[in-house]
C-alpha cells in the first residue's frame, strides 16, 4: 500500500517537480493504491472525495508547495479513517480481565507480557494466566516473561479445559487482591472451527471488559480476514497489530480499521517487552506515507506560504492593485498544476467566469500571448489600453482584436468582482460565505 501511494503522491511531492502536478491523476492514484489495499472501494473513493474537496478548500494547487500541502491532507484524511484519536483499553471489574485472542504465532504470549509491565507500570496489579492448552512450552514462556516483567503468572500444567484455568485463574487473583488478570490463549497456524468454538466459550466465561485480538501486521491481506473470522465470533474490542519493526509498514492497519470498524489500540514492535506502543493513528499515518517527520517540514511550509505568499497576493488584491503581471504569474502556476477549471475557480471573481467554459491549458496560450505583448505600463494600468494599442497587442500575440477585447473586458469583471468581495471582506461578510 505504501508503496503504491508514495509513488502516487511523488509527484506531488518531488521538490522541483511541481511543475507537472496533475491532482485529479494523483487522486486517482491513491483511490487505486487504497483499492488495491483492499480498502473497501466506496470507504476509499470517500476518503480520496475529501481529500480533493480538502485540497481545492485550502487551495493547495495556489500555495507554493502543493504537494506538501496534499501529503498533509491524505495524511489527515488516513488518520481519521484509523479512528482519529488514541483509544484506550477499558479496565473495569474486580478484578478486570483482559481476553488475548489471535492466532498461533501472531505475539499473544509477548503481547501479554508487555500489556502485564504497561499495567504494572501504571501502578496496578496484574496476573497473567496461562490458559494455552496445547503448548506445553507456552507456560513457560508466559513464566518466563512474567518473571522478567515481576508479574506473578498462573498455570495449571496438567489441567486440559482453557475455561477452568482461567476461570480459576480470577478467582486466584480475587484472593490475592490482584486488579488486572490477562488471560493468553492459544491459537493455531490457521483459524479452524474448534479453536474458534472455544475463544468463543472463554469469553462467555470469564465476561473480559477488555478483549484483544492480536495479528501479525506482515501477514498483509490475510491478517485483514482473520480480523474479520475472529471479530464476527468475538466481536473484540481492539486491535493489537505486531511486529511493527519489520518490513511492515502498517497498510494493515488502514485495512483492518476499515474492514472491522474497531480500533487499534496498541503496537508492538520488538521481542523486548518495553516494545509496546498505544497505537496512534496519526502517527501510523505517516508510517504508512513513509514520511517521518516531514509532517512538521510540511505544517512550515504551509504556513510560510500563508504567511508570505497568500498575504503578498491578497494583499494586492485588497488595495485592488492586482494587475496583468500578478494574473500571469498565477497562470502560469495554475497552468503547471493541472485541474485549472477547478483552481480558476478559487480565483475571487473567476467562478462565475469560467463556468460554463471548456478548459484545459491550452485555452492560457492566447491569454498568455496576450498579456505578453502588452507593455509594463499596460499591464499594471490596462485602462490606458485603448484602440491602437489593441491593435498593437492583436498584431504583436497573433490574436484577434475581439479577443483582445474579452481579455481586458474579463479582466475588469474580475477586478470589479475583487473589489466587491474587498467590500464585503471588511465588513465581515466573506468570512461567512467561505467558511
Ligand atoms: P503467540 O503464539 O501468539 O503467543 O506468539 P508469541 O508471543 O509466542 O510470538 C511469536 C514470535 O514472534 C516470538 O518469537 C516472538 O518473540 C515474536 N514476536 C512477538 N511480537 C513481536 C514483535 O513485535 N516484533 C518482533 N520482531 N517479534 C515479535
Ligand atoms: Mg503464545
Amino acid at each position: 500500500l505504501q508503496d503504491k501511494l508514495n509513488k502516487a503522491i511523488k509527484t506531488l511531492k518531488g521538490q522541483g517537480r511541481i511543475t507537472e502536478i496533475n491532482v485529479a491523476a494523483t487522486i486517482k492514484e491513491v483511490r487505486r493504491a487504497l483499492t488495491d489495499a483492499d480498502v473497501n472501494y466506496k470507504v476509499a473513493k470517500d476518503i480520496t472525495d475529501r481529500i480533493r474537496d480538502k485540497a481545492l478548500d485550502r487551495k493547495v494547487l495556489i500555495s507554493v508547495e502543493p504537494g506538501q500541502l496534499f501529503v498533509k491532507i491524505v495524511q489527515e484524511e488516513l488518520t481519521e479513517l484509523m479512528g482519529g484519536e488514541a483509544q484506550g483499553i477499558n479496565i473495569k471489574g474486580d478484578p478486570a480481565v483482559m481476553l488475548i485472542a489471535g492466532l498461533q504465532g501472531s505475539g499473544k504470549t509477548t503481547f501479554s507480557g508487555k500489556l502485564a509491565a504497561y499495567l504494572k507500570k501504571q501502578g496496578r496489579t496484574v496476573l497473567l494466566v496461562a490458559a494455552d492448552i496445547y503448548r506445553p512450552a507456552a507456560i513457560d514462556q508466559l513464566k518466563v516473561l512474567g518473571e522478567q516483567v515481576g508479574v506473578e503468572v498462573y498455570s495449571e500444567p496438567d489441567n486440559k479445559n482453557a475455561v477452568e484455568i482461567a476461570l480459576n485463574g480470577i478467582a486466584q487473583a480475587r484472593k490475592t487482591g490482584k486488579k488486572v488478570v490477562i488471560v493468553d490463549t492459544a491459537g493455531r497456524l490457521a483459524i479452524d472451527e474448534v479453536m474458534m468454538q472455544e475463544i468463543e466459550d472463554l469469553k462467555r466465561a470469564i465476561s473480559p471488559s477488555e478483549t484483544l485480538f492480536v495479528v501479525d501486521s506482515m501477514t498483509g491481506q490475510d491478517a485483514v480476514n482473520t480480523a474479520k473470522t475472529f471479530n464476527e465470533r468475538l466481536n473484540f474490542d481492539g486491535v493489537v497489530l505486531t511486529k511493527l519493526d519489520g518490513d511492515a509498514r502498517g497498510g494493515a492497519a488502514l485495512s483492518i480499521k476499515t474492514v472491522v470498524n474497531k480500533p487499534i489500540k496498541f503496537i508492538s514492535t520488538g521481542e523486548k517487552m518495553e516494545a509496546l506502543d498505544v497505537f496512534y493513528p496519526d502517527r501510523m499515518a505517516s508510517r504508512i506515507l513513509g514520511m517521518g517527520d516531514v509532517i512538521s517540514l510540511v505544517e512550515r511550509a504551509q504556513q510560510a506560504f500563508d504567511e508570505d505568499e497568500s498575504k503578498r497576493i491578497s494583499a494586492k488584491m485588497r488595495k485592488n492593485q492586482f494587475d496583468f503581471d500578478d494574473f500571469l504569474s498565477q497562470l502560469q502556476q495554475i497552468k503547471k498544476m493541472g485541474n485549472v477549471k477547478d483552481l480558476l475557480g478559487m480565483i475571487p471573481g473567476m467562478g462565475k467566469m469560467i463556468k460554463d467554459l471548456d478548459i484545459d491549458n491550452d485555452s492560457f496560450k492566447p491569454i498568455e500571448a496576450i498579456i505578453s505583448s502588452m507593455t509594463p505600463i499596460e499591464r499594471s494600468r490596462p485602462e490606458l489600453i485603448d484602440g491602437s494599442r489593441k491593435k498593437r497587442i492583436a498584431a504583436g500575440s497573433g490574436t484577434s482584436i475581439q479577443q483582445v477585447n474579452n481579455l481586458l473586458k474579463q479582466f475588469d469583471e474580475m477586478r470589479k468582482m475583487m473589489k466587491k468581495m474587498n467590500t464585503m471582506q471588511s465588513s465581515g461578510k466573506l468570512n461567512k460565505m467561505v467558511r
